[in-house]
């Protein structure tokens, strides 16, 4: 079914992220605030971050690696277009 498979590249829109409630993207906004600090990456509009990176967030969200990608698309962190067509 589509909108259940795990993005394959995870590029982070940081620009939206700043702009959503910390309520909701806390955990995501510090990850990914401590892999721009591990590689002295500051100075882009988005943050490339690993698949495996993605499984360990969503056990965080308690959600399926599909479901957290669904989720980052309607908060517009991920673009539509990191969902795997299938
Ligand atoms: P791309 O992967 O499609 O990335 C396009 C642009 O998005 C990059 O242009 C950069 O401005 C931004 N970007 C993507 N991910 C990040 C990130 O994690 N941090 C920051 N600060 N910016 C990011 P840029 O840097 O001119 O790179 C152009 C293309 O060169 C990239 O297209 C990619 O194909 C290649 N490239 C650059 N760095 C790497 C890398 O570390 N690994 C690989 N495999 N390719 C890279
Ligand atoms: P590390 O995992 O030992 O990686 C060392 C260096 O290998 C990285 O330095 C980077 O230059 C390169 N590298 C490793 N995997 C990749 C990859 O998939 N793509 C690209 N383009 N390069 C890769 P860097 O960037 O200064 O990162 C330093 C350390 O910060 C990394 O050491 C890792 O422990 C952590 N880190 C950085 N980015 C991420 C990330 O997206 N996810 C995770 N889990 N850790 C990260
Ligand atoms: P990328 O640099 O184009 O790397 C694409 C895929 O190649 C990575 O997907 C990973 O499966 C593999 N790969 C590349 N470099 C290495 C490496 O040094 N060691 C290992 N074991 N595998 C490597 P992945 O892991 O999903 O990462 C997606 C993107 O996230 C990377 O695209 C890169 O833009 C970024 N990234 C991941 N880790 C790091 C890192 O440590 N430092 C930096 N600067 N960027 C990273």
């Amino acid at each position: 079914p589509s909108g259940s498979e795990p993005a394959t590249k995870i590029v982070i829109n940081l620009e939206r992220l700043q702009q959503l409630p910390a309520d909701k993207v806390g955990p995501l906004a510090r990850y990914a605030a401590a892999i721009q600090s591990q590689r002295g990456d500051y100075n882009g509009k988005v943050l490339s971050i690993r698949a495996e990176d993605l499984r360990s967030l969503s056990i965080i969200y308690d959600m399926t690696p599909g479901e957290l990608t669904d989720q980052l698309i309607n908060w517009g962190v991920l673009p539509p277009e990191a969902r795997p067509a299938g």
